[in-house]
């Protein structure tokens, strides 16, 4: 077995573009300056480096380059948006607005919070994976601060209607007192699908560089500063680097490789997804003819690699365990056996019975081919067909 399993975990992580990693290299040796310091060339190199880095990622989603601030990934950009706002907003109320399908890195700052007195709405999502606009107009209230609804979700790739939800912010804050800051966590969705701040009415946006063909440890967080002008408290402080808003040496290397990534994915978006999606859709249209298999989340409305699925009468471990050597792929982890419990987006979709199933996550991407689809395929049917007549025997 020489041979290492075909990585389909895209949404987990991807491997860099080599083209990222060449931009990437000159800042570790020659270039290494700090871009903060501001009298000698090896300070401007870093800084210019950084600076047109910024100028591509806030290009990318139709912000200023102002407005970008650096940060260690997307976990960090959510707690410094979530908790930033809390913080700032308190006097104007402490209510916050999420759904139930957020990543963690979301509902775990929301939940702390709730132990300091904030009131948390979790909002339900439909069957599909996407919620119902009339909840969300249900939830608002006057002390309503925050309203953090993802972009793209990491396990069944469902799209939210992200320009829907910012108007209703926008609407709604022109009723209050105050502004309602419109968060999203953008890890999944930067250069996959368009990403447009102004046209979104979005306030704050996380976003990472290692779902994108970048490294990982770098993302930024999108803060407006105009119309409303966002204030964050922020929650590192130091040096006073990212307009005092996130203090800490900038990570020069990892910026520039960020800032690449977003560019080779802006200019390959459209022809990469569609190619993507053809990848998806063979995949599904040889994995439908498994009896008992059932597609999760909305069948169009998804990122162009993603397919979750989940398989009745097989066992979840069994099943993860027939795959690893051919396929590296993840677990929705609605998993029968009674170690794993199911995963809060799935358990979200309110199909309670699939709960009971074998579920996987495959993430195609960029270096994926038509002719790994069929292996993966292939093996993947084979697996399932053997598990289920080794139940029929037992
Ligand atoms: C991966 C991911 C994160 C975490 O990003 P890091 O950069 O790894 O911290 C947050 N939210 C979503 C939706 C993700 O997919």
């Amino acid at each position: 077995m020489s041979q290492r399993p075909i990585y389909f975990d895209c949404h987990s992580t991807t491997p860099v573009d080599q083209r990222v990693v060449n931009a990437m290299l000159p800042y570790f040796t020659e270039h290494f300056g700090n871009p903060s310091s501001k009298s000698h060339i090896y300070g401007w190199e870093a800084e210019a480096a950084v600076k047109k880095a910024r100028e591509t990622i806030a290009a990318a989603i139709n912000a200023t380059p102002e407005e970008i601030i650096f940060t260690s990934g997307a976990t960090e950009a959510n707690n410094l948006a979530i908790k930033g706002v809390a913080e700032a907003y308190f006097s104007k109320g402490q209510h916050i607005i999420t759904i139930a399908t957020e990543h963690n890195a979301v509902i775990d700052p929301c939940n702390y919070l709730k132990t300091l007195g904030f009131e948390i709405t979790f909002l339900p999502v439909q069957k599909d994976g996407i919620i119902n606009l009339k909840d969300l107009e249900k939830a608002f209230r006057d002390d309503t601060i925050l309203v953090s609804v993802m972009a793209a979700n990491n396990e069944i790739g469902v799209l939210q209607p992200l320009a829907e939800i910012g108007a209703m912010c926008r609407e709604w804050s022109s009723k209050t007192e105050h502004d309602i800051i419109f968060h999203s966590d953008s890890a999944q969705a930067i250069g996959k699908i368009p990403l447009d701040v102004q046209g979104m009415n979005i306030d704050l946006m996380s976003l990472t560089a290692h779902k994108v063909y970048g490294p990982k440890g770098i993302g930024a967080l999108y803060v407006r500063r105009r119309n409303p002008r966002v204030t964050l408290a922020s929650q590192l402080h130091g040096g006073g680097q990212e307009r005092g808003i996130r203090s800490g040496t900038l990570y020069t290397p990892q910026i520039v490789g960020f800032g690449k990534a977003v560019e080779i994915a802006l200019q390959t978006q459209a022809t990469e997804n569609t190619f993507i999606t053809q990848l998806r859709e063979s995949l599904w249209e040889r994995l439908s003819q498994v009896e008992g298999i059932h597609l999760n989340g909305h069948p169009t409305q998804r990122l162009p690699g993603n397919l979750n699925v989940s398989i009745e009468g097989v066992d979840g471990a069994a099943l993860l365990l027939g795959l690893q050597p051919v396929m590296a792929v993840s677990s929705g982890a609605a998993c029968s056996s009674a170690s794993s419990s199911p995963s809060h987006v799935l358990t979200a979709l309110g199909d309670s019975e699939k709960l009971a199933y074998a579920s996987v996550r495959f993430g195609i991407g960029r270096f994926n081919t038509l002719e790994e689809i069929n292996r993966v395929a292939e093996h993947f049917i084979s697996t399932v067909q053997s598990l289920r007549k080794q139940a029929v025997m037992v």
